[in-house]
Protein backbone atom coordinates (compact mmCIF):
# COMPACT_ATOMS: atom_id res chain seq x y z
CA UNK A 1 0.00 0.00 0.00
CA UNK A 2 2.08 3.27 -0.67
CA UNK A 3 2.56 5.70 1.24
CA UNK A 4 3.06 9.47 0.54
CA UNK A 5 4.66 11.64 2.95
CA UNK A 6 4.94 15.95 3.36
CA UNK A 7 7.51 17.17 5.51
CA UNK A 8 10.79 18.53 5.36
CA UNK A 9 13.39 18.35 2.34
CA UNK A 10 16.44 19.99 4.35
CA UNK A 11 19.89 20.49 4.59
CA UNK A 12 21.50 20.45 8.26
CA UNK A 13 24.49 21.52 9.54
CA UNK A 14 25.02 18.55 13.22
CA UNK A 15 27.38 19.07 15.79
CA UNK A 16 28.12 16.36 18.46
CA UNK A 17 30.49 15.03 20.69
CA UNK A 18 31.68 12.58 17.70
CA UNK A 19 32.40 14.94 15.13
CA UNK A 20 30.50 17.52 12.78
CA UNK A 21 28.43 17.66 9.30
CA UNK A 22 27.93 20.85 7.04
CA UNK A 23 24.54 20.79 4.77
CA UNK A 24 23.72 17.31 5.17
CA UNK A 25 20.55 15.90 3.50
CA UNK A 26 18.15 15.97 6.12
CA UNK A 27 14.54 16.81 6.82
CA UNK A 28 11.90 15.08 8.42
CA UNK A 29 10.47 13.51 5.10
CA UNK A 30 13.60 12.59 4.39
CA UNK A 31 14.18 10.62 7.06
CA UNK A 32 10.94 9.09 7.02
CA UNK A 33 10.97 8.12 3.51
CA UNK A 34 14.49 6.13 3.31
CA UNK A 35 13.47 4.24 6.66
CA UNK A 36 9.85 3.41 5.22
CA UNK A 37 10.74 2.50 1.53
CA UNK A 38 12.27 -0.83 2.69
CA UNK A 39 8.41 -1.63 3.06
CA UNK A 40 6.57 -0.10 0.62
CA UNK A 41 6.55 2.42 -2.62
CA UNK A 42 6.90 6.10 -0.74
CA UNK A 43 6.01 9.37 -2.34
CA UNK A 44 7.75 12.33 -1.11
CA UNK A 45 5.63 16.27 -1.41
CA UNK A 46 7.31 18.70 -0.36
CA UNK A 47 9.58 22.24 -1.65
CA UNK A 48 13.26 22.64 -2.46
CA UNK A 49 15.16 25.62 -3.49
CA UNK A 50 17.70 26.11 -6.33
CA UNK A 51 20.46 25.12 -4.16
CA UNK A 52 19.22 21.75 -3.99
CA UNK A 53 21.36 19.43 -5.76
CA UNK A 54 20.69 16.35 -8.03
CA UNK A 55 22.86 13.97 -5.89
CA UNK A 56 20.51 14.86 -3.09
CA UNK A 57 17.62 13.61 -5.20
CA UNK A 58 19.63 10.68 -6.08
CA UNK A 59 19.70 8.91 -2.88
CA UNK A 60 15.82 8.54 -3.00
CA UNK A 61 15.94 7.88 -5.96
CA UNK A 62 18.01 5.11 -4.86
CA UNK A 63 15.67 3.90 -2.83
CA UNK A 64 12.86 4.12 -5.18
CA UNK A 65 11.50 6.73 -3.48
CA UNK A 66 8.76 8.88 -6.04
CA UNK A 67 10.36 12.17 -6.22
CA UNK A 68 8.00 13.73 -8.68
CA UNK A 69 5.89 15.86 -6.08
CA UNK A 70 9.23 17.47 -5.01
CA UNK A 71 8.68 21.07 -5.72
CA UNK A 72 11.71 23.38 -7.36
CA UNK A 73 10.77 26.30 -6.63
CA UNK A 74 12.83 28.98 -8.17
CA UNK A 75 15.22 31.57 -6.35
CA UNK A 76 13.97 29.47 -3.23
CA UNK A 77 16.31 28.32 -0.44
CA UNK A 78 15.77 25.28 0.93
CA UNK A 79 14.75 24.61 4.35
CA UNK A 80 17.77 24.97 6.45
CA UNK A 81 18.52 23.76 9.93
CA UNK A 82 21.26 23.73 12.73
CA UNK A 83 21.69 21.79 15.91
CA UNK A 84 24.44 20.88 18.29
CA UNK A 85 24.06 18.14 21.14
CA UNK A 86 26.00 17.25 24.60
CA UNK A 87 27.09 14.29 25.60
CA UNK A 88 23.39 13.33 26.67
CA UNK A 89 22.30 12.46 23.39
CA UNK A 90 18.91 13.05 24.00
CA UNK A 91 18.45 16.74 24.40
CA UNK A 92 19.83 18.83 21.71
CA UNK A 93 19.77 22.33 20.82
CA UNK A 94 18.64 24.06 17.50
CA UNK A 95 20.84 26.80 16.83
CA UNK A 96 19.46 27.77 13.58
CA UNK A 97 16.04 27.41 11.48
CA UNK A 98 15.35 28.48 8.36
CA UNK A 99 12.25 27.67 6.32
CA UNK A 100 12.98 29.21 3.36
CA UNK A 101 10.98 27.99 0.19
CA UNK A 102 8.42 26.59 3.59
CA UNK A 103 7.25 30.09 3.35
CA UNK A 104 4.34 30.55 1.12
CA UNK A 105 4.36 26.94 0.15
CA UNK A 106 1.33 25.25 -1.06
CA UNK A 107 1.11 21.72 -1.63
CA UNK A 108 0.12 20.50 -4.72
CA UNK A 109 -0.43 17.08 -4.63
CA UNK A 110 -0.96 14.81 -8.46
CA UNK A 111 -2.82 12.26 -8.64
CA UNK A 112 -0.40 9.53 -7.88
CA UNK A 113 0.19 11.21 -4.67
CA UNK A 114 -3.51 11.44 -3.53
CA UNK A 115 -4.45 7.87 -4.48
CA UNK A 116 -1.68 6.62 -1.54
CA UNK A 117 -3.38 4.54 0.73
CA UNK A 118 -1.32 5.56 3.73
CA UNK A 119 -0.32 9.41 4.61
CA UNK A 120 2.10 10.64 6.68
CA UNK A 121 2.10 14.31 7.94
CA UNK A 122 5.95 14.62 9.22
CA UNK A 123 6.87 17.52 10.92
CA UNK A 124 6.08 20.86 9.21
CA UNK A 125 3.25 23.26 10.16
CA UNK A 126 0.01 22.24 11.13
CA UNK A 127 -1.56 24.27 8.11
CA UNK A 128 0.49 22.73 5.38
CA UNK A 129 -0.29 19.39 7.43
CA UNK A 130 -4.05 19.87 7.18
CA UNK A 131 -3.79 20.69 3.57
CA UNK A 132 -2.45 17.57 2.58
CA UNK A 133 -4.54 15.50 5.32
CA UNK A 134 -7.79 17.03 2.91
CA UNK A 135 -6.50 15.81 -0.55
CA UNK A 136 -6.19 12.25 1.23
CA UNK A 137 -10.00 12.01 2.26
CA UNK A 138 -9.65 8.48 1.52
CA UNK A 139 -6.33 7.11 3.34
CA UNK A 140 -6.82 3.97 5.25
CA UNK A 141 -4.04 5.19 7.55
CA UNK A 142 -2.72 8.33 8.73
CA UNK A 143 -0.04 9.18 11.07
CA UNK A 144 1.47 12.92 12.60
CA UNK A 145 4.30 14.27 13.95
CA UNK A 146 4.79 17.60 15.19
CA UNK A 147 7.34 19.55 17.35
CA UNK A 148 7.71 21.78 20.40
CA UNK A 149 7.31 25.02 17.78
CA UNK A 150 3.97 24.76 16.84
CA UNK A 151 2.88 23.54 19.76
CA UNK A 152 4.10 27.25 21.18
CA UNK A 153 2.93 29.23 17.98
CA UNK A 154 0.25 27.15 16.41
CA UNK A 155 -1.52 24.75 18.58
CA UNK A 156 -4.73 25.22 17.73
CA UNK A 157 -4.20 24.10 13.82
CA UNK A 158 -2.34 21.52 15.63
CA UNK A 159 -5.56 20.11 17.77
CA UNK A 160 -7.64 20.65 14.43
CA UNK A 161 -4.91 17.90 12.57
CA UNK A 162 -4.59 15.81 15.05
CA UNK A 163 -8.60 15.25 15.16
CA UNK A 164 -8.21 14.20 11.66
CA UNK A 165 -5.86 11.48 11.68
CA UNK A 166 -5.14 7.75 13.34
CA UNK A 167 -2.02 8.17 14.33
CA UNK A 168 0.19 10.26 16.77
CA UNK A 169 3.52 9.94 16.83
CA UNK A 170 5.09 12.45 19.15
CA UNK A 171 7.84 12.91 22.08
CA UNK A 172 7.14 12.00 25.36
CA UNK A 173 7.79 15.97 26.21
CA UNK A 174 5.56 16.90 23.30
CA UNK A 175 2.26 14.95 24.71
CA UNK A 176 3.29 16.52 27.91
CA UNK A 177 3.55 20.31 26.35
CA UNK A 178 0.27 19.42 24.02
CA UNK A 179 -2.09 18.72 26.30
CA UNK A 180 -0.62 20.44 30.03
CA UNK A 181 -1.33 16.62 31.75
CA UNK A 182 2.21 15.53 33.28
CA UNK A 183 1.55 12.28 33.17
CA UNK A 184 2.62 10.18 30.09
CA UNK A 185 -0.76 7.87 30.29
CA UNK A 186 -3.27 10.59 30.59
CA UNK A 187 -1.67 12.99 28.41
CA UNK A 188 -2.09 10.12 25.56
CA UNK A 189 -5.82 9.11 26.79
CA UNK A 190 -6.07 13.02 26.63
CA UNK A 191 -4.78 12.80 22.58
CA UNK A 192 -7.01 9.59 22.18
CA UNK A 193 -10.42 11.46 23.39
CA UNK A 194 -9.55 14.19 20.21
CA UNK A 195 -9.89 11.22 17.85
CA UNK A 196 -6.89 9.13 16.89
CA UNK A 197 -7.15 5.57 17.65
CA UNK A 198 -3.07 5.11 17.92
CA UNK A 199 -0.71 7.20 20.07
CA UNK A 200 2.75 6.41 19.97
CA UNK A 201 5.22 8.37 22.69
CA UNK A 202 8.92 8.55 21.40
CA UNK A 203 11.30 8.38 24.26
CA UNK A 204 14.68 8.90 22.79
CA UNK A 205 17.22 6.76 24.02
CA UNK A 206 14.20 4.82 26.15
CA UNK A 207 12.48 3.82 23.59
CA UNK A 208 8.80 3.96 22.64
CA UNK A 209 5.22 3.21 24.17
CA UNK A 210 2.43 2.48 22.60
CA UNK A 211 -0.94 3.83 23.63
CA UNK A 212 -4.10 2.67 22.28
CA UNK A 213 -7.68 2.56 23.83
CA UNK A 214 -7.93 -0.81 24.36
CA UNK A 215 -3.94 -1.97 25.50
CA UNK A 216 -0.40 -0.69 26.35
CA UNK A 217 3.27 -1.80 24.91
CA UNK A 218 6.42 -0.38 25.54
CA UNK A 219 9.50 -0.90 23.64
CA UNK A 220 13.37 0.00 24.84
CA UNK A 221 15.74 1.69 22.08
CA UNK A 222 17.66 -1.20 20.52
CA UNK A 223 21.20 -1.41 22.68
CA UNK A 224 24.02 0.16 20.74
CA UNK A 225 27.08 0.88 22.20
CA UNK A 226 27.93 3.91 19.58
CA UNK A 227 25.50 6.57 19.47
CA UNK A 228 26.76 9.27 16.82
CA UNK A 229 24.14 11.33 15.56
CA UNK A 230 20.39 11.01 16.98
CA UNK A 231 19.68 13.79 14.12
CA UNK A 232 16.52 12.12 12.45
CA UNK A 233 15.59 9.29 14.45
CA UNK A 234 12.15 10.13 15.47
CA UNK A 235 11.51 10.52 11.68
CA UNK A 236 13.12 7.55 10.59
CA UNK A 237 11.29 5.25 13.85
CA UNK A 238 8.01 6.52 11.98
CA UNK A 239 9.32 5.27 8.67
CA UNK A 240 9.79 1.96 10.44
CA UNK A 241 6.43 2.18 11.89
CA UNK A 242 4.05 3.53 9.32
CA UNK A 243 5.89 1.53 6.33
CA UNK A 244 5.50 -1.88 8.26
CA UNK A 245 1.96 -0.90 8.40
CA UNK A 246 1.33 0.29 5.01
CA UNK A 247 2.55 -3.16 3.98
CA UNK A 248 0.58 -5.26 6.38
CA UNK A 249 -2.55 -3.55 5.22
CA UNK A 250 -2.62 -5.27 2.09
CA UNK A 251 -3.46 -8.32 3.53
CA UNK A 252 -4.46 -7.88 7.48
CA UNK A 253 -6.81 -5.12 9.18
CA UNK A 254 -4.94 -3.32 12.05
CA UNK A 255 -4.72 -4.78 15.36
CA UNK A 256 -2.67 -4.51 18.19
CA UNK A 257 -0.46 -7.53 16.87
CA UNK A 258 0.20 -5.80 13.63
CA UNK A 259 0.71 -1.99 16.10
CA UNK A 260 3.48 -4.34 18.02
CA UNK A 261 5.38 -5.45 15.14
CA UNK A 262 5.53 -2.11 13.79
CA UNK A 263 6.53 -0.41 16.93
CA UNK A 264 10.18 -3.26 16.30
CA UNK A 265 9.98 -2.04 12.85
CA UNK A 266 10.52 1.23 14.35
CA UNK A 267 12.60 0.51 16.94
CA UNK A 268 14.99 -1.44 14.63
CA UNK A 269 15.30 1.08 11.72
CA UNK A 270 15.75 4.24 14.26
CA UNK A 271 18.32 2.52 15.88
CA UNK A 272 20.63 2.26 12.54
CA UNK A 273 19.59 5.70 11.72
CA UNK A 274 21.71 7.03 15.20
CA UNK A 275 24.45 5.07 14.32
CA UNK A 276 26.32 7.61 11.73
CA UNK A 277 25.63 11.17 10.56
CA UNK A 278 22.55 12.27 9.16
CA UNK A 279 21.51 9.18 6.55
CA UNK A 280 24.99 7.67 6.26
CA UNK A 281 23.62 4.48 7.95
CA UNK A 282 20.37 3.95 6.58
CA UNK A 283 21.53 4.67 2.57
CA UNK A 284 23.93 1.60 2.97
CA UNK A 285 21.14 -0.65 5.10
CA UNK A 286 19.91 -4.13 3.83
CA UNK A 287 16.55 -5.37 4.19
CA UNK A 288 18.51 -8.71 5.58
CA UNK A 289 19.79 -6.78 8.31
CA UNK A 290 16.75 -5.33 9.21
CA UNK A 291 15.35 -8.59 9.82
CA UNK A 292 18.18 -9.71 11.85
CA UNK A 293 18.20 -6.40 14.40
CA UNK A 294 14.43 -6.90 14.63
CA UNK A 295 14.96 -10.75 15.36
CA UNK A 296 17.96 -9.78 17.72
CA UNK A 297 15.35 -7.11 19.70
CA UNK A 298 12.79 -9.63 20.24
CA UNK A 299 14.97 -12.01 22.14
CA UNK A 300 16.30 -8.86 23.65
CA UNK A 301 12.54 -8.11 25.34
CA UNK A 302 11.92 -11.64 25.86
CA UNK A 303 11.29 -12.95 29.05
CA UNK A 304 9.05 -15.98 30.63
CA UNK A 305 8.89 -17.46 33.65
CA UNK A 306 5.64 -17.42 36.46
CA UNK A 307 5.54 -14.20 38.53
CA UNK A 308 6.78 -15.12 41.77
CA UNK A 309 4.67 -15.59 44.98
CA UNK A 310 4.96 -15.62 48.69
P1 LIG B 1 14.20 14.40 14.50
O1 LIG B 1 15.62 14.26 14.97
O2 LIG B 1 13.56 13.09 14.15
O3 LIG B 1 13.39 15.22 15.43
O4 LIG B 1 14.22 15.21 13.13
C1 LIG B 1 15.27 16.03 12.73
C2 LIG B 1 14.98 16.54 11.33
O5 LIG B 1 13.88 17.46 11.40
C3 LIG B 1 16.15 17.29 10.74
O6 LIG B 1 16.60 16.60 9.59
C4 LIG B 1 15.62 18.69 10.42
O7 LIG B 1 15.91 19.09 9.11
C5 LIG B 1 14.12 18.58 10.61
N1 LIG B 1 13.57 19.76 11.31
C6 LIG B 1 14.11 20.43 12.34
N2 LIG B 1 13.31 21.48 12.71
C7 LIG B 1 12.24 21.46 11.89
C8 LIG B 1 11.06 22.27 11.72
N3 LIG B 1 10.83 23.36 12.48
N4 LIG B 1 10.17 21.93 10.76
C9 LIG B 1 10.39 20.85 10.00
N5 LIG B 1 11.47 20.06 10.07
C10 LIG B 1 12.40 20.33 11.00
Amino acid sequence: MSITVVGSIAYDTVKTPFGERERMLGGAAVHFALAASFFEQVRVVGPVGDDFGETELEVLRQREVDVSDIERVPGGKTFFWRGEYGWDLNSRATLDTQLGVFEGFAPKLSSDSRSSDVLFLANIQPDLQREVRAQLPDARFVALDSMNLWIDIARDSLVQAIESVDCVILNDAELRQLTGKPNLFSAAREVLSWGPRVIVAKQGEYGAALVTAESFFSLPAFPLESVIDPTGAGDTFAGGFVGYIAQRLRSEELSDGLLRAAMANGTTLASFNVEEFGTERVVRLTEQEIVARVQELREITRFSGAPATG
